[in-house]
């Protein structure tokens, strides 16, 4: 029998509580923040993704789902929001509105990442972008909407970390070190980070597999390179976080495996997480805009996987409140009860009761199936009922049953 692609996962209905409860949390959080909610398509051409996360990256080296359609025309899965909102904001005009432009979504993704716990090839993000301000309150805002989503959530011990990799002008320099830190390791270097050390030296700092070796500790770091603006817009960022109290732990390895970034970036790791535990990672792009065509443009956003947020919310056994439909269940015994129990539960939903007709089975079954789907209350119609005008309302928590006319049935069911 067919199977669900290998790294991808069908929510069930008993699962689906967890996802209405992250998208209706996440988006309260980000509206409460003045971000409105975007929808791209799942599919871009090709270039989008190969100019602005980076040819030498691992989304672009090996993770991509990239096809030419049957038009001869290039295209790739979205394996990442950003790109797509900036070609958005680029193609409808945004940058005409007033700036920044505060913006969100929650789409589905696509990698072909190595499936395991917490690492899906088809997941989901919920994201936020902010356009058009370069200023360190907005780096701030962005950081606050992260946390305060994780907090709105009820998840607990998320630590913020952070770090500054400084602008394009301050990289040639910064580059130079790390590849003269690097140089005399480049024999314990693998074929990949063998690579990273002549395209991009920065990801040596994110290798997984360096991250036990010696010589990482004593890596150059970007913050002592950088220039006087950045510097500037780094020290405002860590003083309002002082100032507010916001915990975040400094990290020199932090650099994001995406080329775009610039200036701040930050990751959120639940304290008890294993190596795939960020649940949001994000940071400033003030290049992207102008990569993609348009004037000089600075933005800064984050995304979060919901798979992840979920299994946190799971192991920290957060309640999450039901959403699986309860409908009243209309039991019946013959031909004659079946037609007004059909007639019945038209009525009720008509009137905005969720209600159900019981299977065709014996009355004992249909009581049973009643209480494995949970119904709430048990409407019984048979011959002694249809003699008089009446419904057997069995309230199903309590057992209790009490005939109701068949008129007022409605108001003896709990509101909807
Ligand atoms: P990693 O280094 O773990 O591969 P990444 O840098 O590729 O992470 P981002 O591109 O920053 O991840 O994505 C942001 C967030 O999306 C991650 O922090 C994580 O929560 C989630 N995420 C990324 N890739 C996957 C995946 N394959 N499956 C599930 N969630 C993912
Ligand atoms: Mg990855």
């Amino acid at each position: 029998m067919y199977q669900a692609p290998r790294g991808t996962a069908d929510i069930l209905p008993e699962d689906q509580r967890y996802w209405s409860y992250v998208a209706a949390v996440a988006a309260e959080a980000a509206h409460t923040s003045g971000y409105s909610r975007i929808d791209t398509p799942v599919f871009e051409d090709t270039g989008l993704f190969k100019r602005t996360v980076g040819e030498e990256t691992d989304i672009v080296q090996k993770e991509m789902y990239s096809f030419e359609d049957r038009g001869g025309q290039e295209v790739t899965l979205r394996p990442e929001g950003t790109a797509a909102v900036c070609r958005a904001y680029l193609e409808h005009g945004l940058h005409n509105q007033a700036q920044p432009v505060r913006l969100f979504y929650l789409s589905p993704m696509f990698r072909y990442d190595r499936p395991q716990a917490g690492r899906y090839r088809q997941f989901h993000q919920f994201g936020a972008e902010a356009i058009g301000d370069a200023g360190a309150a907005v780096d701030l805002e962005m950081i606050q909407l992260a946390m305060s989503m994780l907090d709105r959530l009820g998840l607990s011990g998320m630590t913020l970390v952070l770090n500054n990799i400084g602008d394009a002008a301050d990289r040639p320099a910064y580059v130079e070190a790390l590849r003269e830190h690097f140089r005399p390791h480049l024999a314990h270097l693998g074929p990949d980070d063998r690579r990273r050390f002549d395209t991009s030296p920065l990801r040596l700092l994110d290798s997984k597999e360096l991250a036990g070796e010696a010589f990482m500790d004593d890596a150059p770091r970007s913050t002592d390179y950088l220039g006087a603006e950045a510097s500037a817009h780094w020290e405002e960022l860590v003083g309002y976080l002082d100032a507010l109290g916001v915990p975040y732990r400094l990290d020199h390895k932090l650099v994001r495996g995406l080329d775009y970034y610039t200036r701040t970036v930050f990751e959120v790791h639940p304290d008890e997480g294993g190596a795939q535990s960020a649940v949001c990672a994000g940071g400033r792009y003030d290049g992207l805009i102008e990569q993609l065509g348009g004037a000089p443009t600075p933005g800064i956003g984050f995304a979060a996987g919901i798979e992840r947020i979920i299994a946190n919310l799971r192991q920290q056994e957060v309640g999450v409140p039901e959403v699986r439909p309860h409908p009243a269940v209309i039991a019946y015994r013959g031909a004659a009860a079946k037609a007004a129990a059909v007639a019945l539960a038209t009525e009720l939903r008509a009137g905005g009761h969720a209600a159900v007709v019981a299977p065709e089975r014996s009355l004992k079954a249909q009581m049973r199936y009643a209480s494995s789907i949970g119904a709430p209350t048990v409407l019984i119609l048979g011959e002694a009922e249809l003699a008089k005008g009446v419904v057997t309302v069995r309230d199903m928590a309590t057992a209790e049953q009490r005939e109701v006319r068949r008129a007022d049935v409605g108001t003896a069911l709990p509101r909807p």
